[in-house]
């Protein structure tokens, strides 16, 4: 990388974002503390954000009340887990009882998505959290430098996610190879390739199965990739099979990061690769069993997430649909950050049509996304002859509800180019507690 372009980019930040540099330097500092003094930033951070949330959204006001919870007298972890789980379905009746009172409407972020288990919902995000220094922190394990150019596996679909020239701008110098996921034709993967080649960027990032998918196409069609220094995927788990496919057509060593749309950087693999560093002085996650009391550590266990950060849309231990566990190691690495495995309950697949188009589960997760109010739920099947199979749950209180679906069935018919037979079937219950359902999957073999 050019020294001149490093210096530019310093500059810039210096210039009209110090705010994350601090935060930076910040999150170095904190990473390599006692892992008493870690719990304790953690605690102060939750008791924090336990009271701002029962005097500032109506939600927690009512749910510690009802429970006889006195936020002062939560003091210790045990007090913490008397907390009930915040659950998906809070989420889409309590959307605006959630968000918290007194707080400026220009931080807040919205976000919506399917996330792993077919519940649509939306959430706030907090703008003031400074993203990029938490990525930074991870391009460090990495030996990836902050101004690194990336090459981006991204869905693009829509406005909000669509590359402009005010967002090339805002990241310059940095620049970013985008392929959008949506729709990987063959045309657009081979345009994307001598793009990235061009570039010749040092991070890779996309879901595990878009860039397995690149990977794919790369090696069968015997073309060649310049070698970034880290291949960043999200959306785990991924089979070894996909993992060794991917470090030999990138050359590079695939690191697994954990995150999601309503609570992003939970987790993430370092130069070790020996589980994923918990950002614990950014998040709070437990492992609840059966019981829904916490786990032992090494059991498995529902993932629950108090995200410490997000002061618009309080999530306190939000029941994701995920699952995971604590680890008890100690990272060679030297980051004190607590480790925790990999995640089950996000095992998703493509949709592929016989042109050789392929719709990527990270695009189909947010087919509802527009409006996620209009369905409770839905699955994707497609069976081995192609026919795609949509069922859903419609949530019938919502006026728009059937409008919501047909958009979503003609942007489906569009995207796979009227090939294949698409069903969309009404129902009034699909299977899946807490989400451990596989909710997009194909029977098509892979090529
Ligand atoms: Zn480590």
């Amino acid at each position: 990388m050019s020294w001149l372009k490093t210096k530019l980019f310093y500059l810039k930040f210096r210039t009209f974002k110090k705010g994350v540099f601090l935060s930076y330097a910040q999150l170095k500092q904190r990473e390599r503390l006692s892992p008493d003094e870690l719990d304790k930033i953690n605690w102060s951070k939750t008791k924090a954000l336990i009271h701002h949330a029962y005097s500032f959204t109506p939600f927690y006001k009512k749910r510690f009340d009802q429970n006889s919870i006195d936020p002062h007298d939560i003091k210790t972890s045990q007090d913490f887990t008397r907390i009930p789980f915040l659950t998906r379905d809070d989420l889409r009746n309590h959307f605006h009882e959630l968000i918290a009172k007194g707080v400026d409407q220009k931080h807040f972020s919205p976000t919506a998505t399917g996330g792993s288990t077919g519940v649509p919902v939306k959430v706030l995000l907090d703008k003031r959290v400074p993203a990029s220094s938490i990525k930074w922190r991870v391009y460090d394990w990495w030996n990836v430098s902050p101004a690194a150019n990336m090459a981006k596996l991204w869905r693009a679909s829509d406005a909000a996610t669509k590359d402009t020239f005010s967002k090339r701008l805002k990241r310059w110098p940095v620049k970013i190879a985008l392929l959008d996921v949506s729709e990987m034709s063959k045309h657009a993967l081979r345009g994307f390739v001598d793009e990235f080649n061009e570039l010749k960027p040092e991070v890779v990032h996309g879901y595990v199965g878009s860039v397995d998918y690149l990977a794919s196409f790369v090696e069968e069609n015997k073309l060649r990739l310049s070698p970034p220094k880290a291949i960043w995927v999200t959306g785990s788990p991924f089979s070894s099979v996909q993992r060794s496919r991917i470090e030999r057509v990138f050359d590079a060593p695939l690191y697994d990061q954990y995150g999601s749309s309503e609570v992003n950087w939970m987790a993430c693999q370092c130069g070790q690769r020996r589980g994923l560093h918990i950002v614990h002085d950014l998040r709070r996650i437990e492992f609840i069993n059966g019981e829904d009391a916490p786990c032992g550590v090494g059991d498995e266990g529902d993932i629950s997430v108090t995200d410490l950060e997000n002061y618009c849309f309080p999530l306190i231990r939000y029941l994701n649909g995920d699952r995971g566990r604590l680890l008890d190691e100690r990272c060679a690495c030297g980051v004190t950050l607590p480790l925790m495995d990999c995640v089950k309950g996000r095992n998703i697949e493509h949709v592929r049509v016989p042109d050789g188009t392929v719709l990527s589960a990270a695009y189909l997760t947010t087919i509802f996304d527009d409006c996620p109010e209009a369905v409770k739920s839905f699955r994707i099947k497609q069976d081995e002859d192609y026919t795609l199979h949509l069922r859903f749950v419609p949530n019938k209180a919502y006026p728009l509800w059937a409008k919501t679906v047909n958009e979503a069935e003609s942007q489906l018919k569009k995207r796979t180019h009227n090939r294949i037979r698409i069903l969309v079937e009404e129902t009034d219950h699909i299977g899946h507690v807490r989400g451990k359902l596989q909710f997009i999957s194909s029977d098509v073999p892979a090529n």
